[in-house]
């Protein structure tokens, strides 16, 4: 019974874990877009594990092409030959724009983010990498320190080389919409905490755990010239922007026109099997090559021909224009929800990334926090799951398996409306 797996899990399982709802939620069975209970009941899934079930819960190609695979080699490491791994490379390569050609299959986003860190600081000889306030790149060692928000920093000695730069954020941000002014901060950290000279800058083009926050228009071109002129590469964390989500751009990057030297991704890379990658070019992965580089999981046969039938389902299931024809109706039908209900102040993203931004007062933004837990339990009653994030908890996220309809969308406006009038 639930009150079972609960009793379990306070006994057995880290005390740090969390639990989305104030009367837990349990799942037994996933298909497409849709969660059930150990009851049968239905739910419909607006956050996909996390940003994670890309294409669909148990999507049948990705399901019977890891089985087939787990059935004939699961597992031998890269010290021998195996087709699935360099097929599957060569595939995601083919999805990158200019020279990023070198792909390394890790496990998770935090690995991925580690070693694209390790890659800027071995590549350029810098030590210094600058993040932004308000970021997420996972919870490693390293990574842990890129955070820049308090509610996922332990007190351990984290961050060494990081320094935070001001957050780009057109909704609270001083400077607005004007990614340039925002842009002059890394400047004046690059001046002002470091030797001169840095190793790389890192961010996602729209924040996931930060709250769908997009960064201001123009902001990475000009960070990206700053950060190169000190030195620096750039590195691009695709873990949720990645594949298609933002419908406007296959790659978050694009979506600002700029050119990385590093992309990490994950969660949705491989619709739940544990599966991540850092693509490069030949001459940052070059850097690595005095000493062996190894990673035991990463890209196993069964992740690689999981990760390949994603690939090919995002294709065939044209996936990246669902999400541009589902996301702005999406959005749409937030925006007309925004002049219904005072207490959203801000509906943001793109395709299915979208953020609805929950404040008691529209002039001085203070975050409705409350309200928003108490909404997002009574969506979860009437059968919708919700994701929630930002700096103060106060932000709705939407980021559904990407097979989610319009009629997916209509359904949640209508009981986030229902919800909303409730409070
Ligand atoms: N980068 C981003 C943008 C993320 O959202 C996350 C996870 N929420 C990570 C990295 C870390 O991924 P993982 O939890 O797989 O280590």
């Amino acid at each position: 019974s639930k009150e079972e797996v609960l009793a379990l899990r306070k006994k057995y399982l880290s005390p740090s874990l969390f639990l989305h709802f104030k009367r837990p939620v349990m799942i037994v069975e996933g298909k497409q877009q849709y969660l059930f209970d150990e009851r049968g009941r239905r739910f419909l899934d607006a956050f996909a594990g996390i940003v994670t079930v890309s294409v669909g819960h148990c999507h049948p190609e990705v399901v019977a092409a890891t089985n087939a695979q787990a059935g004939l080699l699961q597992h031998t490491t890269t010290i021998y030959l195996n087709h699935q791994i360099a097929e599957y490379a060569k595939e995601l390569a083919d999805r990158m724009p200019g020279d990023l050609k070198v792909v390394y299959f890790v496990n998770s986003g935090s690995e991925a983010n580690d070693m694209a860190l390790m890659l800027a600081r071995a590549y350029t000889g810098n030590y210094d990498i600058i993040a932004l306030r308000n970021a997420y790149h996972g919870l490693s060692g390293d990574t842990m320190g890129l955070c820049g928000q308090h509610t996922w920093k332990q007190p351990v000695p984290q961050g060494f080389g990081v320094r935070h730069a001001l957050n780009p954020d057109p909704y609270r941000g001083p400077f607005g919409n004007d990614g340039k002014r925002y842009a002059e901060d890394v400047a004046d950290v690059i001046r002002g905490a470091t030797s001169g000279r840095v190793a790389g800058f890192i961010a996602e083009t729209i924040q996931g755990v930060g709250g769908a926050t997009p960064l201001a228009d123009g902001y990475l071109p000009e960070v990206y010239r700053t950060v190169r002129e000190a030195g620096g590469i750039c590195i691009a964390d695709e873990v949720q922007t990645g594949f298609g989500r933002t419908g406007d751009a296959y790659w978050g990057f694009q979506l600002q026109g700029v050119q990385p030297d590093i992309v990490t991704m994950a969660k949705g890379i491989g619709n739940g099997l544990p599966l991540a990658a850092v693509v490069t070019t030949p001459a940052v992965a070059e850097a690595l090559t005095k000493r062996i580089h190894f990673n035991t999981f990463g890209g196993n046969p069964m992740c690689s021909a999981g990760g390949r039938a994603v690939l090919r389902v995002i294709d065939r299931e044209r996936i990246q224009q669902r999400c541009a024809d589902v996301g702005s109706h999406l959005l749409g039908r937030l925006r007309a929800l925004q002049s219904k209900h005072s207490i959203i102040g801000d509906v943001r993203g793109k395709g299915l990334m979208v953020g609805v931004e929950l404040v008691k007062d529209r002039g001085t933004k203070e975050p409705a926090t409350a309200e928003l837990n108490e909404a997002f339990e009574s969506m979860k009653d009437a059968g919708v799951l919700m994701g929630k994030g930002g700096l103060h908890g106060n932000v709705f996220r939407v980021k559904p398996p990407m097979c989610f309809s319009r009629e997916d969308a209509d359904f949640l406006v209508d009981v986030m409306d229902h919800a909303l009038t409730k409070l």
